[in-house]
């Protein structure tokens, strides 16, 4: 297939279902990961796409959030902290941050992906890959304190100025369920 057209077809793709991964869009177009790659930077200069990290690739259309408000909590999604969450069907909602993104996800049996920003870069990456930094003395949003990290280096970062424990995903669910269950006590 010419580049171009698997470009077309790529977008067209991103259309259906955002957050593909460079190695399902390589297998699909039975190319190497390398034409892949070729192919979401040369998007990503076009201004196409969006954002490539964590595996994950989105379209750079798909969200506008100036306009739109937490659906857990109404307020609007700041920079480098809202979340993204989607569902089967391919609908999805931002909330604020992470704190919102978690609860939403764990309360939403058809929600099939998290994605979370970057505290420090804005980048969005899947909830899976990243790090979290818990009961830092930093809570810019939502309590309790919860930050979003796409790296262990940048978490690692962020913990030597505000304190807290690092914690993956399952942990940071973890943590919220906790929380929550101390407040209702
Ligand atoms: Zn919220
Ligand atoms: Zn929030």
């Amino acid at each position: 297939m010419k580049q171009e057209l698997r470009q077309h077809e790529i977008l067209a793709l991103l259309d259906k279902e955002s957050g593909i991964s460079a190695g399902d869009l390589a297998q699909r177009f039975q190319v190497s990961r390398m034409t892949i790659h070729r192919d979401l930077n040369s998007l990503l200069k076009q201004g196409l796409l969006l954002r490539i990290h964590g595996g994950a690739v989105m379209k750079g259309h798909n969200r506008n959030v100036d306009d739109s408000h937490c659906s857990a909590c109404k307020r609007r999604p700041l920079p480098h902290q809202c979340c993204e969450i989607r569902r089967k069907d391919g609908s999805f909602d931002v909330t604020c941050c992470a704190v919102c993104g978690l609860r939403l996800f764990s309360s939403q049996p058809e929600a099939t992906q998290l994605f979370v920003g970057d505290q420090i870069s804005g980048q969005m990456c899947l909830a899976e890959n990243a790090y979290f930094l818990i009961n830092s003395l930093a809570s810019p949003c939502c309590q309790p304190s919860l930050l979003s990290f796409s790296s262990e280096h940048e978490v690692a970062l962020f913990q030597a100025g505000f304190g807290g424990s690092i914690a993956r995903f399952d942990e940071a669910l973890e943590f919220l369920r906790v929380a929550e269950d101390l407040n209702r006590a």
